[in-house]
């Protein structure tokens, strides 16, 4: 029991740390920083040409999904912490911190018949700090093309949203009792 809770203690101290190195290292708006409010992370979806609505719900199914961090449109004239671009290659995040970056949704893939929301989505999960899961099952957002073409789910599983959370310090600020199951009956 001691010894949970130191690790938890740990944890917990962890993740506010990166927490706070996150926030320094990027451009977020002042109000991203209070303890119980979600990170705001802006993205530009303009150069994402056919992609645009894939983009937008992509970033909107991640706004449904987590507490600690949410992604807005960038506003004319700002500089967005993620770029969202349509190329001609595959699908692929760089991600410079945590939370910024720049995304290619890549016409191969979509080609070969990969859902636009599902890739899109899957790589703003890049963006927010998840790491590929390779192969793996179509329930899993992370697992990418190895779902293969049939699949077309756009949703972070419970193990994905609650990783979100971690990085973005959610679970901590977020009071006793909020509704969040995956996060809070762990
Ligand atoms: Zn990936």
């Amino acid at each position: 029991m001691h010894v949970r809770t130191l690790a938890r203690g740990l944890t917990a101290a962890l993740a506010v740390t990166l927490a706070l190195a996150g926030g320094q290292a990027s451009a977020a708006p002042a109000a991203g920083d209070r303890a119980a409010a979600p990170r705001v992370l802006t993205y530009d979806a303009s150069a994402s040409a056919e992609f645009r609505a894939a983009v937008d719900r992509g970033a909107a199914i991640w706004n449904e999904s987590v507490d600690g961090v949410e992604l807005r449109p960038v506003a004319a004239g700002q500089r967005a912490n993620i770029r969202i671009l349509a190329d001609n290659g595959w699908p692929r995040a760089y991600t410079t911190t945590l939370g910024s970056g720049t995304v290619y949704i890549g016409r191969q893939a979509v080609g070969q018949g990969y859902d636009t929301i599902r890739i899109s989505s899957h790589e703003l999960g890049h963006i927010l700090g998840l790491p590929d899961r390779k192969p793996g099952p179509c329930s899993s957002l992370m697992s990418g093309s190895t779902a293969g073409t049939s699949c077309r789910n756009p949703y972070p599983n419970a193990a994905e949203r609650a990783e979100v959370e971690g990085n973005f310090g959610a679970a901590l600020t977020r009071p006793a009792g909020a509704p969040r199951d995956a996060v809070a009956a762990g």
